[in-house]
Formats: C-alpha cells, sequence, structure tokens
C-alpha cells in the first residue's frame, strides 16, 4: 500500500465524479484515486451514500448532470441530427469520434435512448433539404 498522499495532484471529487465512479465512468487512474479518498474519508463516504440515494429517487438525472459538466458532450438534438444524417461532415466525424472512439458513457446512453419520435423529424428535414438539393442540382 503506498502513502503517496493524495492532497496536490488529487482534488476532492465532485458530486457529479463520485457518481460517475459509482458507474465506473471515469478513468482508471482517478478510479483509483477517488477509490483511496472515500476509504480514507468518512464525509466522502457519507457524501457518496447520500448521492446514492438521492439518484435512487431520481432526483439526479445521467441527463442532467451531462448537460452541466459534460461541456465535451452533444446535445441530443445533435445527436438526433447525426443519427438522422443531418450532422453535415465535419460535426458526423466529431460525433464518431465521440460515440465510437471515445466510448463517452454519456452521450451513448442518449445515443441509445433516442426515441422514435426523435428518429421520425428525419423525414420531413430530409424532405426539405432533399427539395433544396434537388433546387440546386436544378440550377447548376
Ligand atoms: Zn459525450
Amino acid at each position: 500500500m503506498t502513502l503517496r498522499h493524495p492532497t496536490v495532484t488529487n482534488p476532492e471529487p465532485t458530486d457529479e465524479e463520485l457518481l460517475a465512479w459509482l458507474d465506473e465512468t471515469v478513468s482508471l487512474p482517478r478510479s483509483a484515486q477517488i477509490e483511496h479518498l472515500v476509504r480514507q474519508s468518512t464525509e466522502l463516504q457519507s457524501r457518496l451514500n447520500g448521492l446514492r440515494q438521492t439518484r435512487q429517487s431520481g432526483a439526479l438525472t445521467l441527463g442532467e448532470i451531462w448537460r452541466s459538466h459534460r461541456v465535451g458532450c452533444f446535445s441530443r438534438e445533435i445527436l438526433a441530427r447525426y443519427a438522422r444524417n443531418e450532422g453535415g461532415a465535419g460535426l458526423s466525424e466529431q460525433i464518431r469520434f465521440h460515440l465510437e472512439t471515445v466510448e463517452c458513457v454519456w452521450c451513448q446512453a442518449v445515443w441509445e435512448s433516442l426515441s422514435e419520435d426523435d428518429l421520425s423529424r428525419t423525414d420531413r428535414v430530409f424532405q426539405t433539404s432533399a427539395g433544396q438539393w434537388n433546387h440546386q442540382d436544378g440550377t447548376h
């Protein structure tokens, strides 16, 4: 067991980090740090228990945490657009990277939760843009 004190490189985890840690979605090194901190701190342990209870009661949703803290992530609307192939080349590339390479669990969760409704907006928008393309082709 190492006794290297974690304080400097090891800031106290935020609530969101603790939740992510419970979900095993933090990076491995950070996960080890948090585990270490939690073991040492009864205060953290009680925060963790509190968070667990809050989450079980449904007060803290994945989406809320994600919206406020995962700035590198994509909104549901953007992901839905990507699902409908409306992201555009650059954005689609970023999203694909984020989902498939980064394997962001938050966005994957949103991705998997995209409903029929999110995707059914497809047709209308697709038809609209298809019409525009046709028009552009015609004047070209
Ligand atoms: Zn993400």
